[in-house]
């Protein structure tokens, strides 16, 4: 990527991220939501978190003429072979956090704690264009294990079933700003903001 980069596009419509981006690159770095170019959403008809981060960040690089940073997250588990990886927000079919939640207890029902290693992964590309050939990728797992019920009330998504042994609790349990310090999301951040040369 050369540098300095001015301003970017993020490929997502959530105020949330687009914030929490800004404040992460800093005043240097103008970060604009995909929103502002365009409202069709592209296919992620990729068979990977990566994949489907490249295609996304493509996109938005290709509606806004501008360099696009793409973020691509969910819960990976061991027992079941990686799902539900990136269906993870439609996991029992509808974006419903408790429904899919009941599937991965119902699914890992006999499975003893030993087998319950899982992983959120959160994968960011960054084009510099919508053809560049050399996208900066960088990925941040978070490892831990699926519980038998749900604990704690913050977060979202599968926050409330994932064990963090490192701080025995589980993400539901953790205060926003430690989930925030340790999360797969983080941990992917602070490998692009090194990559960036602002870390
Ligand atoms: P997205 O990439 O932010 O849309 O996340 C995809 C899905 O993965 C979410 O709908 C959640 O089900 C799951 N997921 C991703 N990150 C987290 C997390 O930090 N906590 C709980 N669930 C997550």
């Amino acid at each position: 990527m050369s540098l300095p980069l001015t301003e970017l596009v993020l490929a997502s419509h959530n105020a949330g991220k687009l914030k929490e981006l800004q404040a992460m690159l800093g005043e240097h770095v103008r970060v604009r939501s995909v929103g502002e170019f365009s409202d069709v959403e592209p296919e992620e008809t990729g068979l990977s978190f990566v994949e489907n981060a490249i295609l996304k960040a493509r996109h938005a690089a290709r509606v806004s003429g501008l360099p696009a940073l793409a973020d691509d997250s969910g819960l990976a588990v061991d027992a079941l072979g990686g799902a539900p990886g990136i269906y993870s927000a439609r996991y029992a079919g509808g974006k419903d956090d408790a429904a899919n939640n009941a599937k991965l207890l119902a699914e890992l029902a006999n499975v003893p704690d030993a087998e319950r290693g899982a992983q959120f992964v959160c994968a960011l590309a960054l084009v510099r264009h919508a053809d560049d050939p050399l996208p900066i990728l960088c990925e941040g797992l978070w490892h831990g294990r699926i519980l038998h019920q749900a604990r704690g009330e913050h977060g979202f998504g599968y926050d409330p079933l994932f064990w963090v042994p490192e701080t025995g609790c589980s993400s539901a349990e953790l205060p926003a700003e430690q989930k925030n310090r340790l999360s797969h999301r983080a941990r992917a951040m602070a490998l692009l903001k090194a990559r960036l040369g602002l870390a």
